[in-house]
């Protein structure tokens, strides 16, 4: 985990959130190509649930949340941690986090019962605070996915089952941040609601567990660092009849990567208006607030049915450090020298290729290396920088720090014939190639096809 946090600080992918004010726990920042990579795992998410399917939608809702909608999800009763003080050196902990009942700080055994910490967030809203008026930041998106439920369908007619999704952020009062950006306070979740019939949704759970071990493969996570935990019934949220929590060996241990749920019609079924009438499994909370009815009609027999959810829900930072981990190297090369090699895959890379002058600031060689560059831009890969450091080795180095799968050397035999050397980031081949096929070699790499 050291060498990654270095790795991340020094090449400009994580920085410490509010670092010249001494920083803040459990926050952070994302850099330069902490953002193009950040940026490419949502991207790859959003392409695999929304572009790649005919079933999914997708949704931006808002952050702030009123409080309705914490309360009848049960969000304001049960989501909680259990908190314990050291009444010795006064600091706090998650109590099912404790080795023994000892202080983790000083050691004490002199610690508080525990008691329910809530992990939400509250902030005022409008000019007056007075206590009276104020939102949640949300703890996940999925609630406001719910709530637009209705929305959707009647903008979109989709029919049972179809799934709506949603990238964007979400906040806990976590009592112990640790661990790097693995548990942080305000973090980004890529979440599916999948909608389906009751009785299909056993079927639907199944699947979703094997599509999204199939994603975080495709992302080079491979399927050795993972394994599946079946949550136990006596563990499960209060929504979820059965949850199996995709794990994955992080640095520091075995740990939820992704959680998929079976949420039955405990979230539709709560936040709708007349429950009495719509025959629900799950056990709701009364409500006398809502002014929508969350279930579809089914047309022959104008029954209501409130469909079952399916919900994968992945945390963009614990993947970000997955990823990260599973392409971190460090290779032995001749003469006792090592490099650092990011082998990521070429899809998630924050820099698609470098183009590198033979020379620094030679009029001819830096002219022809940026034209290379604006047409390897113009595909729209992703980005591509031109490195005008004249320092062929020490570019190379650098790129295959960060994981650029292709650097593109340009040097005088180029301005005479246009071919240039392109440095395979993982073999370290060099092949001499016209800017041309460039371009079809970039594409298959990112693409997997060259149209
Ligand atoms: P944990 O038990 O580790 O606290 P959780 O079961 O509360 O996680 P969920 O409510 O299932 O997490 O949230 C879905 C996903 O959101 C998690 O699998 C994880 O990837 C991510 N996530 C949850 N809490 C955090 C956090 N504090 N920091 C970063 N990611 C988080």
């Amino acid at each position: 985990m050291d060498e990654l946090v270095a790795l991340c600080k020094r090449r400009g992918f994580i920085f410490q959130a509010n670092e010249i004010y001494g920083g803040m726990q459990g926050l952070y920042d994302y850099g330069p190509l902490g953002v193009e990579l950040k940026n490419n795992i949502k991207h790859s998410w959003w392409a695999s649930m929304v572009y790649d399917r005919d079933d999914v939608e997708g949704l931006d809702a808002s952050i702030l949340t009123a409080q309705n909608v914490l309360k009848y999800s049960g969000h304001e009763d049960t989501f909680t941690d259990p908190m314990v003080d050291c009444k010795d050196c006064k600091s706090r902990w998650r109590a099912d986090q404790l080795d023994g009942s000892q202080c983790p700080g000083c050691k004490s055994k002199n610690l508080t019962e525990p008691r329910p910490f809530n992990l939400m967030f509250k902030t005022s809203v409008g000019p007056i605070d007075d206590g009276t008026s104020f939102a949640y930041l949300r703890p996940e998106t999925a609630q406001n996915i719910f709530t637009n439920f209705k929305n959707v369908v009647d903008s979109t007619s989709k029919k049972l089952p179809f799934g709506i999704a949603q990238v964007g952020k979400a906040f806990r009062n976590e009592i112990t941040p640790r661990n790097f950006i693995f548990r942080v306070r305000e973090f980004e979740q890529m979440e599916l609601e999948f909608f389906c019939l009751k009785g299909t949704d056993e079927k639907w759970h199944k699947e979703w567990v094997d599509a999204r071990i199939a994603w975080w493969e495709a992302q080079g996570v491979s399927k050795d660092s993972l394994e599946l935990y079946n949550v136990p019934e006596d563990e499960l949220a209060h929504y979820s009849k059965a949850t199996v929590d995709i794990m994955y060996k992080f640095p520091h241990g075995l740990e939820e990567l992704e959680g998929i749920a079976n949420r039955t019609d405990f979230d539709l079924g709560s936040h709708s208006k007349n429950q009495s009438e719509l025959n629900l499994d799950a056990l709701v909370k009364e409500n006398k607030d809502s002014n929508s009815k969350l279930a579809v009609q089914d047309i022959e027999t104008k029954n209501w049915n409130v469909p079952y959810v399916i919900e994968p829900s992945a945390g963009v930072e614990r993947g970000f450090l997955a990823i990260l981990n599973e392409a971190y190297r460090v290779e032995s090369l001749e003469g006792g020298k090592e490099r650092t090699v990011l082998g990521l895959k070429a899809h998630l890379s924050p820099i698609k290729a470098a183009v590198i002058p033979l020379k620094r600031n030679h009029d001819g060689l830096v002219a022809m290396a940026q034209e290379i560059k604006n047409e390897l831009q113009g595909l729209k890969l992703g980005r591509v920088l031109l490195e005008n450091s004249g320092n062929i080795g020490k570019s190379y180095r650098r790129h295959d720090e960060i994981g650029t799968p292709l650097c593109i050397t340009v040097d005088f035999e180029s301005l005479e014939d246009g071919t240039v050397t392109v440095r395979d980031r993982d073999s370290m081949k060099q092949d001499r190639l016209k800017i041309q096929d460039i371009k079809s070699e970039l594409k298959k790499l990112i693409n997997g096809t060259d149209v």
